[in-house]
């Protein structure tokens, strides 16, 4: 069947403006809507009327068609192509009459669950190294006393005598185009298609309860604060058959008083006496993993860093294992016995006649210098 040209279709010109090609649309829409129009050919003419309004109401499908004329049906410019019948009429009266987007939901369908959250606190070194814990969580399942129907033992749920089970109520409304009938969700009973009449005394009629499940979580090494578990399945329970959501397990991860975390690094600080970095020394250094011997070399400043490979937190994904940084305080002693004193003046004495250290004598130059400017 040969396509009739869109400007014929609407009965205006080719230099018809935007304004003309609204104003036949709508005039010819409504003369052809077949919900009025009872005609044979009704519907056919409407497609008709509204694929041309289609094309000829945008600049650029309009601009396109002048250029090319007709296309192929099933590539053309969307909207009405493709199928028999008329299918599409529901979706424009569901935009027209506030129906809203989309389709309506069938609440007999299955559904999946709701996904639940739960935070965990842990402390630092379960989140280091893992561990295999019980939780507790209050959810909602299918009720035992009547396997999900809401209906008493020994009752069943009836058909909705106000929908007679459909689930839809047609309501009458006055449109543009006449009285027209509109299918809306039976509100006795929301759709369901069916009443109950002897609720279940557990669920109140919900078919679900509320229960506290306990769940075995496995936390994997490496995790950090804020990051998330997921347990599939173990949410709430899915409706009319459909399946349950997934428990999110959120972590904190409560500080430790010596170690700082960055990703999967330790960091942490060490006090060295002034002997021990001036003459270097061998000293224990706590780490997640049990104490480490680290070698101090002579000459070592304060601020001075180490790191001891591998000493760090196991990549929670499994890649490797992180470090652990030592960064070097040398505490300056608060009280000295005489003896001690008496060891540091002889000290300070031989350092002020002059020892060859370079570092040293460069910086006391700059305090020289800068109290001579003052
Ligand atoms: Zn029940
Ligand atoms: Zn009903």
């Amino acid at each position: 069947m040969s396509k009739r040209d869109y400007y014929e279709v609407l009965g205006v010109s080719k230099n018809a403006t935007k304004d003309e090609i609204k104003k036949a649309y709508r005039k010819l829409s409504k003369q052809y809507h077949p919900d009025i129009n009872k005609e044979a050919d009704a519907n056919e003419k409407f497609k008709e009327i509204s694929e041309a309004n289609e094309v000829l109401s945008d600049d650029q499908k309009r601009a396109q068609y002048d250029q090319f004329g007709h296309t192929d049906p099933n590539q053309g410019f969307g909207g009405f192509g493709g199928g028999g019948g008329f299918g599409g009429f529901e979706d424009i009266f569901e935009t027209f009459f506030g129906g809203g987007g989309g389709r309506r939901r069938d609440p007999n369908a299955p559904r999946q669950g709701a996904d639940l959250q739960y935070t965990m606190t842990l402390n630092f070194e379960e989140a280091v190294f893992g561990k295999e814990t019980t939780i507790e969580i209050p959810r909602e399942e299918s009720c035992d006393t009547c396997h999900g129907s809401g209906a008493k033992p020994g009752t069943k749920p009836e058909t909705c005598s106000h929908c007679n089970g459909s689930g839809q109520l047609n309501v009458e409304q006055n449109t543009p185009f006449g009285r027209i009938v509109n299918r809306r969700v039976c509100h006795y009973c929301n759709g369901t298609g069916k009443m109950i009449i002897d609720k279940c005394s557990t669920c109140s009629g919900s078919g679900r309860v509320k229960k506290h499940k306990k769940i075995n979580v496995k936390i994997p090494a490496g995790v950090d604060d804020g990051q998330q578990l997921r347990v599939t399945g173990q949410g709430e329970a899915g409706v009319n058959g459909g399946p349950s959501g997934d428990l999110y397990v959120v972590f904190r991860v409560r500080s430790h008083e010596f170690f700082e975390r960055d990703g999967d690094d330790i960091y942490c600080e060490m006090p060295l006496t002034f002997a021990q970095a001036a003459l270097g020394d061998e000293i224990e250094v706590p780490t997640l993993h049990g104490k480490v011997k680290l070698k101090i070399p002579a000459g070592t400043q304060s601020g001075t860093r180490f790191r001891l490979r591998g000493k760090g937190v196991p990549n929670v994904r499994g890649y490797g294992q992180g470090d652990q940084h030592i960064e070097v305080r040398v505490i300056t002693p608060t009280k000295l016995s005489d003896e001690q004193r008496d060891l540091l003046r002889s000290f300070s004495e031989l350092s002020g006649t002059g020892t060859p250290d370079e570092q040293h004598d460069s910086f006391f130059a700059k305090v020289k210098r800068a109290f001579k400017g003052d």
